[in-house]
């Protein structure tokens, strides 16, 4: 029996209550009149609840939500009715955000492999141990390794899920302390083809647009995306705006294979995989044929360019494969890294080039180093002669993707697409995510969607433009803007700049020449120098890699066989945990302070809001305490066979000791301690005004045992503010404007640049971005300002001509020609019975590996296994029926899976869809490991297999 504020007595179960006020909430977000007695017995039930706003954990979509805590615990979470982004609502996963972090079965207790002896033993089981002993055994192995292999033998594997603070502190400690470039995000795997897309075509990363251009648009072309239930929020707003506008708002969703984006859609295009960018290329020949280009904007804000085309695709290389021991049937696919043969529908594609005939072998000359990313300037002539092959005929013929289509349906629907582009009363929003990015030809593919826009003026300007969607929550605020890559710093510097590593190191307050200019393993290859023991110490934060990374067998086998030591951050027992020597229990989203950034630049912190079980504690946390095990003369001496300086002397100057810690000079700073003291106001909850819990500022009670073997009772200053604020020192004055700790505290969210507390809605554009207007000429209205390969070399569409010479791109964006490629295991041209398309991904109900979704009763019962989504048609002809076991094998390895006939997921004959979140269906032992050769993303979308019954 429960009492409203009115007095209203009601009888309710605590289950009523709880329903009440989900729908009071739900109600009130849509809109709808909620009656005064539920909204009574709402806010009756709400009693003692303290309101604060948050982020949701999952998703690049970035909703804001608010989160209630009583006792300790988030008693509940509703759609933040203020945030921008979603207006109130949530989608399904945004409202378990609380119940991940109850799982039964949570780690809360550090775990090391010991001997009956109580010594390490990588054959030993779990045994838990104190923090004192994790840390004792981690630096021991360490500096084993560190020691024998140097600042290469040790790497992190961060992630688009970092809080920006998290990524930050790891980024300073690996690079700034080991000296190594070793760390690389699992964002690597999501939108790494995104980033070189950016870079290539406006030398600066992210978005030019925002999502506003959802509802200012009248077109929306789904590219690989199915924000259906990838950005469930976001394709809530295109469905609203297409519901009230239905005749002008066309939305048109291109991909491999049905999915929930169809069910809205007024076209879907369903092509075989790999072949978009013969599509693209298409829609570009149209756009000079129906004398559809912007020539204003063409001629003022771009140039032409094109670039190596025999760069192979991201495979290990096939010596190295073979010594490794690699099966035949590995070998098969890998060799095609260092040469192929080139096939007829390529033959036509490339035919501009003047390189290759069908039949030719072509060696992957460009396939190393640098050689994947030249490009260079060509003229509109050259661009024109590139694209022309690629007809209607010819496109529709390499390109449909359903057998059970007519090509003459096909091509009507590919010329509604090029009229759609093409049509000057038209805005166009051009949306994609993996099927795009997670492609061996992903940043080729990035640019040349670009091309489209570009070539109509369709870019930078409210209700158009080409916009890349990120699957993870910090893709953009962490692993981009932060720079948790193997290859860049914070704000789009690189570490083999030496201009960018001498900013950082000042801004650092390190020696000059601490930071080591070769960029490090991205994250595939991290677990392929594990197999081949050139990295033996590794750290995961935040991620799964065990699970997620394609060619999982290897990578299994490489954790535990061989002569390493792999430490896992992890609050559950998942895959890499398992894989592990030494499991950290960590904290997860509002048990710790933090800040995400958005698919639209939107930057959003929250506050924490309850203290983590046992003796779990934060990434941040763990970052800290170990580097308090490292004297900087252990790490900032001569590194002779990486080329490292010693730089001890300089560190003397600048008033350090030989024996001063990591701790000491990257985060016990004497600038952070006077600065930002704890308490800060900004702690206060604006609700009941109490002070939010800090367990890095200020412990929070439990005492953990730390590093040092004492009690923690915190560092004492406000260590999330401390390194937000020196970050943003990176970015403002930059084109990566960051808003003050506190500002962000107020607000929900600011997209960047923040410039005199203004956020920028579209870059690039004079009439909104500050930064386009410092740097356009006068006069005009664009300037693609980005500074990041803007000196090119001319040449013709074969290759850059030395007396043709330089030119310099100041504000301006490039179009690039990029052909289309058969995919190295395209089961067209399979002879050994791999007929089947693989494709991999997501669904709505889990997040990634499934670590923490899975544990979330709703969300498992909604989804309990990952399913092989068939065509019936192919299900009859292998003699299956719906729910039958099938084996999914590849050249690689193979898994069970229960066929899927009547799903969500539809794919056309040939091709069938498995996701990923199933460690019980590990469908990443049958993916290939190809990556794109420049941005180095795994294509998980492709891969030849056969399917039969179990
Ligand atoms: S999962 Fe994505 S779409 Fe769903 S609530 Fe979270 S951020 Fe929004």
């Amino acid at each position: 029996m429960l009492k409203s504020k009115k007095g209203v007595l009601m009888s309710m179960t605590r289950r009523d209550f709880l329903k009440t006020t989900a729908a009071v909430a739900a109600a009130s977000a849509a809109g709808i009149t909620v009656p005064e007695e539920a909204k009574a017995a709402a806010e009756a039930g709400e009693a003692g609840w303290q309101w604060d706003k948050a982020v949701c954990r999952f998703c690049g979509t970035g909703c804001g939500i608010m989160v209630a805590t009583k006792n300790g615990k988030i008693v509940a979470v509703k759609g933040d009715p203020e945030a921008p982004v979603n207006r109130g609502i949530n989608c399904i996963k945004g409202y378990f955000n609380a119940k991940i972090m109850y799982g039964a079965d949570r780690l809360t207790q550090p775990l090391l492999r010991l001997n009956e002896n109580g010594e390490f033993d990588k054959n030993a089981p779990f045994r838990p141990v104190s923090w004192k002993r994790a840390f004792d055994e981690m630096e021991k192995q360490f500096k084993k390794y560190y020691n024998e292999l140097g600042p290469t033998g040790v790497a992190i594997f961060g992630s688009g899920q970092y809080t920006i603070q998290e990524g930050y502190a790891a980024v300073k400690l690996i690079k700034a302390g080991w000296r190594s470039n070793n760390i690389d995000p699992n964002a690597r795997h999501c939108m790494a083809s995104a980033v070189v897309g950016f870079y290539q075509t406006f030398g600066i990363d992210e978005p030019a647009g925002c999502y506003d251009d959802i509802e200012l648009t009248d077109t929306v072309i789904t590219w690989g995306a199915n924000m259906a239930e990838m950005h469930p929020i976001l394709w809530s707003r295109v469905s609203d705006a297409k519901l009230n506008n239905p005749d002008k708002y066309v939305v048109v969703n291109l991909s491999t294979y049905r999915n929930r984006c169809s069910n809205l859609a007024d076209m879907e295009i369903i092509f075989r995989p790999n072949t978009d960018l013969a599509i693209m290329n298409y829609i570009g020949r149209e756009i000079l044929k129906r004398n559809a280009v912007n020539w204003d904007f063409v001629k003022k804000h771009t140039i032409f360019a094109t670039g190596t085309v025999d760069t192979g695709y991201g495979m290990r290389e096939p010596s190295v494969a073979k010594k490794l021991g690699y099966s035949e049937k590995e070998m098969q696919t890998i060799k095609k890294q260092a040469a192929k043969v080139v096939t007829d529908e390529e033959a036509k594609a490339l035919s501009a080039i003047g390189k290759w005939k069908a039949g030719d072998t072509m060696e992957m000359t460009h396939r190393k180093g640098h050689a994947p990313f030249f490009h260079w300037e060509i003229s509109f002539e050259d661009f024109k002669k590139a694209v022309e092959p690629y007809t209607l005929d010819y496109v529709a013929s390499v390109a449909k993707g359903d057998p059970d289509e007519s090509i003459e349906s096909f091509k009507a629907k590919l010329k509604k697409l090029a009229d759609l582009y093409c049509d000057p009363n038209r805005k166009v929003v051009s949306f994609w995510t993996m099927g795009f990015n997670q492609h061996v030809r992903g940043s080729w593919i990035n640019e040349i969607v670009y091309m489209v826009h570009l070539l109509l003026g369709k870019q930078s300007v409210p209700g158009s433009g080409a916009f890349s969607l990120t699957g993870q929550p910090s893709a953009c605020g962490t692993a981009r803007e932060v720079g948790t890559f193997a290859h860049r710093l914070p704000a789009d510097m690189l570490v083999a700049n030496p201009k960018h590593r001498k900013i950082t190191e000042k801004l650092w307050k390190i020696p000059h020449g601490t930071l080591n200019p070769k960029v490090g393993s991205h994250f595939v290859k991290i677990m392929r120098d594990l197999e081949q023991g050139k990295i033996k110490w590794a750290w995961v934060h935040v991620n799964n890699p065990w699970q997620n990374t394609a060619n999982a067998n290897h990578w299994l086998k490489a954790a535990r066989k061989m002569d390493n030591f792999i430490v896992v951050n992890e609050c559950y027992p998942g895959i890499s945990a398992r894989v592990a020597d030494l499991i950290l229990p960590v904290a997860m989203i509002y048990e710790k302070w933090g800040a995400y950034g958005n698919a639209e630049r939107r930057t959003q912190h929250w506050r924490q809001q309850v203290v983590a079980p046992g003796e779990a504690m934060t990434d941040i946390w763990t970052i800290v305490e170990f580097s308090k095990r490292f004297k900087l003369k252990e790490v900032w001496k001569e590194w002779p066979k990486q080329k490292l300086p010693n730089v001890l002397e300089e560190a003397k100057k600048m008033g350090y000791s030989p024996d001063d810690t990591l701790f000491d000079v990257l985060f016990n700073r004497p600038e952070y301690r006077k600065n930002f003291p704890w308490p800060d106001p900004i702690a206060k909850n604006p609700q009941t005004g109490k002070l939010h819990p800090n367990t890095e500022a200020a412990g929070d009670g439990r005492e953990i045992i730390g590093s040092d073997g004492k009690p923690f009772k915190g560092y004492g200053f406000f260590i999330q503010k401390a390194l937000w604020e020196e970050y943003r020192k990176f970015g403002v004055g930059h084109g990566h404007d960051l808003a003050d700790f506190d500002t962000y505290h107020k607000v929900r969210g600011l997209r960047w640049p923040v410039v005199n507390g203004k956020e920028t809605k579209w870059r690039f554009n004079t009439e909104y971005d500050p930064y386009a207007r410092k740097f356009a000429k006068p006069g005009e209205k664009f300037a693609f300002y980005g500074p990041l390969l803007k000196t090119i070399k001319r040449g013709n569409l074969a290759h850059p001509i030395k007396s043709m010479g330089k030119v310099h791109l100041a504000n301006k964006a490039k179009i690039f020609f990029r052909p289309f490629m058969v995919h190295p295991e395209d089961p067209k041209y399979d002879k050994d019975g791999y007929n089947f398309w693989l494709c991999t991904g997501r669904v709505l109900e889990h997040w990634h590996s499934g670590t923490m979704t899975m544990r979330v009763p709703e969300l498992y019962r909604a989804m309990p296994e990952a399913l092989c989504y068939m065509n019936p048609k192919d299900a009859k002809a292998l003699g299956l029926n719906r729910f039958d076991l099938v084996v999914i094998e590849s050249r690689r390895g193979k898994v069970k899976a229960r066929v899927e006939t009547r799903g969500r997921n539809k794919p056309p004959r040939g091709l069938v869809f498995v996701p990923w979140f199933d460690e019980k269906v590990l469908i990443n032992k049958v993916t290939l490991d190809a990556t794109c050769p420049m941005s180095k993303e795994t294509d998980y979308k492709k891969a030849a297999v056969k399917i039969y019954k179990a």
